[in-house]
């Protein structure tokens, strides 16, 4: 279990972070609305003085980066970056902190899997899968066209137990062990699909094409209108890590756009080929999450691109993590060898692809 000796914030600073609804104070421990489940009395109970949670409702429990990490859906290694970015910067700079590695994880996932065996157990899992009605008709109305719907190989949750696609996957020579998602029944010692709100689900693709994470854009808004695919504090799962989401992108491009979210990115592509000029766009999972964006900079650097235009959100503005992250993002894009253009534009229209669009209808 992670202790305050090793990670230079605490659970309260997190749950702050996180702007959790503090319920009722208890002594030492707070009672938060769980963001885990659709609790609304306040079950998550919070212990400041051993840094851990729990809500006796749906489950969920662990220590300070579980909360984080379990929340967006990330690796631990990942929320321990995310929130030294946001928490933690200045301790970490003036104390030595311990590698997040030596903190023993109590639970029984296995490590994830690789990008390419991921990719294979995607593509094959996606293959399985149609997309409903009601979802393409969503996509139509952001300003997808049929032939870009089929293109992008969107999926709705399947509805029916797992038990027949799991059957399916293994039977195409699939490895389902490390791939978010999956876990095993400790009861009945089988394969199963893990999936934990229906909505469209969304491939992730690295810069290679390849699959690394399934986004799924939730129909019901819990805490977020994303979850990923995964299967996190299961038997025998895995944490799933996204990556950029690369979309139009060729090799020998000069000018990449970066905005948030799979589902943002590939709008916004489809719609500049509908406006006449396609343009490369890579969908980062949070405008804050500087591991990823520190990934996508190494990966086009190495690619030759030396522009970049940042179109995040319209609520820089008004929003002042966002605007912070929009800040750190032209600095780590330019110290990195890139000309930055962050793009502003008419707050009416949110994202990047809400403006495109509008610019369709006119
Ligand atoms: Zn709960």
């Amino acid at each position: 279990m992670a202790t305050r000796e090793n990670i230079p914030f605490s659970i309260e600073e997190v749950a702050r972070v996180m702007g959790l609804q503090v319920k009722r104070t208890v002594r030492d421990q707070l009672y938060c609305k769980c963001p885990f489940c659709d609790d609304r009395s306040g079950h998550l109970n919070i212990n400041l003085s051993k840094d851990v949670f729990r809500c006796p409702r749906c489950g969920t429990q662990g220590g300070i980066l579980d909360l984080y990490a379990k929340f967006h859906q990330i690796t631990k290694n990942a929320a321990y970056s995310e929130l030294c970015d946001l928490i933690g910067g200045a301790a970490q700079t003036t104390t030595p902190v311990a590698p997040v590695k030596h903190i023993a994880i109590e639970t029984e996932e296995v490590p994830i899997a690789s990008a390419e065996v991921r990719n294979n157990t995607y593509s094959n899992l996606m293959a399985t899968l149609s997309l409903g009605s009601l979802h393409k008709e969503s996509l139509f109305k952001r300003g997808m066209n049929s032939q870009q719907i089929e293109w992008a190989g969107y999926r709705t949750t399947p509805a029916v137990r797992s038990q027949k696609i799991v059957t399916t996957l293994l039977e195409c020579g699939c490895s389902l062990e490390g791939v978010p998602g999956f876990y095993i029944n400790k009861t009945t010692g089988r394969w199963e699909l893990d999936i934990r709100g229906s909505g469209i689900m969304l491939p992730d693709r690295n810069i290679h094409g390849e699959i690394e994470a399934i986004q799924i854009r939730l129909d019901k808004t819990v805490h977020s209108k994303f979850n990923n695919l995964t299967s996190t504090g299961k038997y025998f799962g895995a944490t799933s890590a996204c990556c950029p989401h690369y979309v139009g992108y060729c090799h020998g491009m000069d000018t990449v756009y970066v905005t948030e979210g799979v589902m943002k990115s590939d709008i916004a592509y489809c719609l500049s080929r509908q406006l006449g000029k396609a343009r490369a766009f890579v969908g980062l999972t949070g405008v804050a999450n500087t591991n990823q964006y520190m990934r996508a900079l190494t990966e086009l650097y190495d690619e030759g691109v030396r522009r970049i235009i940042l179109a995040f959100d319209s609520d820089a503005e008004f929003n002042p993590h966002v605007a912070q992250a929009l800040k750190n993002a032209e600095q780590l894009g330019i110290e990195h060898g890139f000309d930055v253009y962050p793009l502003c534009w008419d707050p009416h229209f949110k994202g990047i692809d809400d403006l495109m669009l509008s610019f369709k209808e006119y």
